[in-house]
């Protein structure tokens, strides 16, 4: 990470109520909204204003998308585009706690479930030893996927891996870093998953996941299981993007609760919590969160 690079306000939350009684204080809600407000009307207006950029370690502009008015306020998550490097607010977020986590790592082995992705593309630079992978149980649908990463990378070399989260092929303690962004609700036994992100991480190894999650929750929404081999609806399908197959949908099996953070807990990890971040220099904005674990 550079030097001096200005950071982001990390909190960490392991019980539901601290983090929900954080989201409603006034030091949080008030005073955030108060840079964002009128930043997100300069955005509107056409001005682009500076920032510091973790995911490219440098001075980006931010770019405004008309995407991001919604009627509940701007939606940073998918928006707050960096003009150089593009990445958006959640992959900054994503980018910002690799850095930091592997600070006191040489040469840290990371292991990210996605590859064809701007959050693959962006860490790779900074990581060497990255290893992505996706889901593509087809060779034929493996070999597309590389020609699309090879373009996407300007890399002649470039190669998907597949892996299954839940039988991952790599051997035990292979990685200090791993990340897992909107995977774990499409796969209907994700603790198996959880298990196998455990296996593979060393001690004191740190995992950030990301996925629906209803913070307000304790327990997790199932929309859909598998029964006998059969797979049933209990709430209406929702599907979600393919990042190698465009126009697929990868059915949503859950929206998590706080359960979540039990079952990692079960898994395995000794120090599980709720990551809060935002940050003004970072421009990290609007109420981002990830769940970190520690082995
Ligand atoms: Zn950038």
């Amino acid at each position: 990470m550079m030097a001096g690079a200005p950071l982001s306000r990390f909190r960490y939350f392991t019980q539901r109520r601290d983090y929900l009684k954080w989201m409603h204080e006034p030091d949080c809600q008030t005073a955030r909204r108060a840079v964002e407000l009128p930043l997100t009307q300069a955005l509107e207006r056409g001005s682009s204003p500076q920032f510091f950029c973790q995911a490219h370690q440098g001075i980006g502009r931010l770019v405004h998308s008309q995407s991001a008015l919604t009627p509940s306020g701007y939606y940073w998550r998918e928006s707050g585009a960096c003009d150089d490097c593009g990445a958006i607010t959640r992959i900054r977020l994503a980018a910002e706690w690799f850095h930091r986590a592997a600070a006191n790592t040489a040469e840290p082995r990371v292991y990210l479930t996605e590859q064809l992705t701007p959050l693959y593309r962006v860490l790779r630079r900074s990581f060497p030893n990255i290893v992505g992978s996706e889901f593509t149980p087809s060779l034929l649908e493996q070999a597309k996927a590389s020609a699309k990463l090879m373009a996407y990378l300007l890399d002649p070399t470039a190669m998907i891996r597949h892996e299954d989260v839940c039988k991952l092929s790599f051997p035990d303690q292979s990685f200090d870093l791993l990340g897992s962004f909107d995977v774990l609700e499409h796969v209907p036994d994700y603790t198996k998953a959880l298990g196998e992100f455990h296996r593979v991480l060393r001690d004191g190894g740190q995992v950030l996941l990301t996925a629906p999650f209803l913070n307000a929750s304790p327990t997790t929404l199932v929309r859909a299981r598998i029964e006998g081999g059969n797979l049933v609806h209990i709430e209406p399908p929702e599907y979600h993007g393919n990042p190698t197959i465009p126009g697929d949908g990868v059915l949503c099996f859950y929206h998590f609760g706080w359960e979540l953070l039990d079952a990692l807990r079960k898994a395995g990890f000794r120090s599980v919590a709720m990551l809060d971040a935002w940050g003004e220099e970072t421009a990290l904005f609007g109420d981002q969160n990830a769940i970190v674990a520690t082995r």
